[in-house]
């Protein structure tokens, strides 16, 4: 058999292959403490469970709209406009299986050989991975510790020439936990209003976890560029149901017809009473996500406390999602042989920081949508291994 070339070009999303690899050695009998992959620990509140239940039965084992049910875009609208301040037509919302396929569609739209993609680095990998799959080329928006992992406008700005198609840009991040400021944005949607043919993608999958009293700022909220801005945002953080496999984007008008015929062509529509489910979960009580989200800033302290506290480590306070990405160059070890050290010698599951663009050489991502024992017992062991291994 002969494989399409573009194959070769295609990465992954390495917290699956330390996810399966975690499970193996469990299943070997060895103890590991699973800090690796960002799905919360917390069942999906009860009445988001109750309501897909009583879907089923209700006979929701059907074909929805390829965009998804009216009732639930509707809802999504009704949710932009809370939360972003903007009135969205239910027209132009697409419900997807996850957060992952509105990347897919806006991706696989613009990126082709010639074009040039500006992503995040370091970043939710499948952003590299899609854009070079496409045959386009990947620029890197580099993020720094220095400036809390948020971009430079004007350095992301020099990075435009005539092949840009899009910039993808994810506040707050995945790995980091960084939070773009609203002055940051204001100088960068002023510099994209000089280049109108770059559509944006904006991922805002982690857009209600928030700490600190941090305000997000939605690119979508400035009209100037908002008939080029997709947004990507679904449920899987925010209420714990990441393998309900269910997202969706807002598309400019000029595209929802193009993203609609992407859906027709790969999964038909997202599944029925899933999407009942998540109706319920945007329209329902919101006491768990409150919930959750004061449990995860407690686990938030507490890891980077921690973190802190390991010789060679030194971590800044995330402002959102619920990541850590501390800075181990003072290990003295690169960040994927510690990733190897710690799940074998120590049982700890974590990601190298390589594992979301070069530019994460030289830190770990620590997810700690886990218990707060979990979090203690990990953090104890990597402090122990480390030790062990003499690092001062
Ligand atoms: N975008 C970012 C930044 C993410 O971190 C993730 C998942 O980790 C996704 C999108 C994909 O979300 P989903 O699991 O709903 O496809």
């Amino acid at each position: 058999m002969k494989l399409a070339q573009r194959l070769s070009n295609l990465g992954t999303e390495s917290a699956f292959e330390v996810l399966a690899r975690a499970k193996a050695l469990q299943k070997a009998g060895k103890n590991i403490v699973n800090l690796g992959i960002g799905s919360p620990d917390f069942r999906t509140p009860a009445n988001i469970v109750e309501a897909g239940r009583k879907a089923l039965a209700d006979g929701y084992h059907f074909y929805t709209p390829a965009k998804g049910l009216p009732e639930l875009r509707e809802a999504v609208a009704q949710d932009c406009l809370a939360r972003r301040g903007v009135a969205v037509d239910p027209e132009n919302v697409m419900i997807v299986p996850g957060g992952k396929p509105t990347m897919y569609f806006a991706i696989s739209m613009f990126g082709e050989s010639g074009a040039e993609i500006l992503y995040p680095n370091p970043g939710f990998p499948i952003y590299e991975s899609l854009i070079k799959y496409t045959g386009a080329t990947p620029v890197p928006i580099e993020l720094r510790e220095e400036s809390g992992f948020s971009f430079n406008p004007d350095a992301v700005l020099a990075k435009i020439t005539p092949r840009t198609r899009m910039i993808i840009l994810n506040t707050p991040a995945n790995p980091t936990g960084g939070v773009v400021r609203k002055a940051e944005m204001d100088r960068l949607v002023a510099g994209l209003e000089k280049h109108p043919d770059v559509a944006i993608l904006s991922d805002e999958i982690y857009s209600r976890m928030l700490y600190d009293g941090e305000q997000h700022v939605s690119l979508y909220s400035y009209p100037s560029i908002r008939e080029r801005v997709i947004i990507l945002d679904g449920w899987s953080k925010t209420f714990s149901m990441t393998g309900w496999r269910l997202g969706y984007g807002v598309w400019p008008a000029s595209l929802i017809q193009t993203a609609e015929r992407l859906q027709i062509n790969s999964n038909s529509c997202p599944s029925a009473p899933v999407q009942v489910a998540g109706r319920e979960a945007l329209v329902g009580p919101q006491g768990d996500v409150d919930k959750m989200m004061k449990a995860f800033d407690e686990r938030r302290r507490v890891i980077v406390a921690g973190l802190n506290a390991i010789p060679g480590f030194s971590c800044v306070m995330p402002k959102g999602a619920f990541y850590a990405f501390p800075n181990i160059t003072k290990t003295g070890f690169k960040s994927k042989e510690l990733e190897v050290k710690l799940l074998h010698d120590a049982g700890v599951a974590i990601l190298s920081g390589t594992a979301f663009g070069a530019l994460g050489e030289g830190y770990l991502r620590f997810s700690y949508a886990a218990s707060l024992e979990d979090i203690r017992e990990a953090l104890a062991r990597v402090k122990n291994c480390l030790a062990t291994a003499g690092v001062k």
